[in-house]
């Protein structure tokens, strides 16, 4: 286990952020907030897939006025996202939303920023800062300052960060999470690095526009497991142009990966395969993975496609099949328990995890 730097922490309803709690996967919905039904189902669908806090845009009234009734049905706290208007905080605060996210970018009035801490202070409603690139980009290109123009994107961004941290510090609010975000790792890595240096504010870790799951995988990977392996981050979010859905599922294997979260579900670990191998293991592999899924349990399952390196490399797992041309030999916690013709591995694989389920 990683030693976590200590934060402060805040209270997303029922969720801690920060402060030694578990780090948390958050999502955002894609539906038309207004839309309460599609909202709602789309909510609790993240909810049942893993995601500890759902987030959702409102940009207009229309999406405001629908928060009292999301939040009656919504499984998980929610997060207003909200940018340019600052009114749409104080409606969501007002309708009793879990957390706000604020934008620098577009709502930097100090008065109307001190007009929703207020509402958040009375509420005990924690605001998320939510720095990006883009947003920090304009200033440098709008203010067109030199001293702006000298910094580097992280510097700008950081710099960002701290002017709009100074309005909840004056303001004595410390109930506030930290995010800077870039669709590029290296960034996202050095911005939080220099975030974290600074400030004990908990953090919001995410990789915006990541882009289709394919790349968008990776590159959240490698920016948040750099960063959560340094100990920093408390809560995450993993961004996709896909179904939300993906971005929980990602969000907790990357978790998971760092031994951060307990699996759910079994890990199916798979040999990649060489000139060795006597069965089709993809299709072995494809035909298994959904029916593992069924079992709600955080086993090890190996899939390995020969029985001469096989069970060495099964060393460790929980249970685990070493197939060979027509037939595969099964272990249990590293013992061979038996040899099963082709057609039966799926199913002697299920057995024995339920076997190993019933003892543990
Ligand atoms: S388990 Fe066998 S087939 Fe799979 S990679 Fe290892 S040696 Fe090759």
């Amino acid at each position: 286990m990683f030693t976590r730097e200590h934060t402060r922490q805040v209270h997303v309803g029922s969720v801690a952020i920060g402060g030694g709690a578990a780090v948390s996967v958050q999502t955002m919905a894609s539906t038309h907030t207004a839309d309460i039904d599609a909202t709602v189902a789309q909510i609790n669908r993240l909810a049942d897939a893993g995601a500890d806090i759902v987030r959702v845009a409102v940009p207009t009234k229309r999406d405001t006025d629908t928060l009292p009734e999301i939040l009656r049905q919504a499984n998980v706290p929610i997060v207003a996202d909200v940018h340019f208007h600052f009114d749409r905080a104080l409606e969501a605060v007002a309708a009793g939303v879990h957390k706000i996210r604020l934008n620098p970018g577009n709502i930097s009035d100090r008065a109307q920023v001190r007009r929703v801490i207020d509402a958040c202070r009375e509420r005990g409603v924690p605001i998320r800062i939510g720095v990006n690139e883009g947003s920090a980009v304009e200033r440098r290109d709008a203010s067109r300052r030199e001293a702006d123009r000298q910094m580097t994107l992280v510097e700008l961004m950081v710099a960002k960060l701290a002017e709009y941290i100074r309005i909840f510090e004056d303001a004595n609010f410390a109930d506030i999470v930290l995010a800077a975000k870039s669709h590029n790792a290296r960034t996202v890595i050095d911005v939080y690095r220099q975030i974290a240096a600074r400030w004990n504010y908990p953090l919001h870790l995410g990789v915006t526009h990541a882009g289709p799951p394919e790349t968008g995988t990776i590159r959240s990977a490698v920016a948040l497991g750099a960063l959560l392996a340094d100990g920093l981050g408390d809560t995450i979010r993993v961004s996709f142009a896909a179904d939300p859905i993906h971005e929980v599922q990602a969000g907790k294997e990357i978790l998971c990966s760092l031994g951060l979260r307990a699996r759910t579900e079994p890990e199916l670990i798979a040999c990649p395969t060489c000139g060795r191998v006597e069965v089709d293991l993809v299709a072995l592999v494809d035909a298994l993975r959904p029916r593992l899924a069924e079992l709600k349990t955080g086993l090890r399952v190996a899939v390995m496609g020969c029985v001469v390196n096989g069970p060495g490399e099964a060393e460790g797992a929980d249970v685990a099949v070493c197939a060979g041309a027509d037939r595969a030999d099964i272990y249990r916690a590293g013992r061979k328990v038996r040899t099963v013709p082709a057609s039966q591995i799926v199913d002697a694989v299920l057995d024995e995890c339920r076997r190993w389920q019933a003892r543990h």
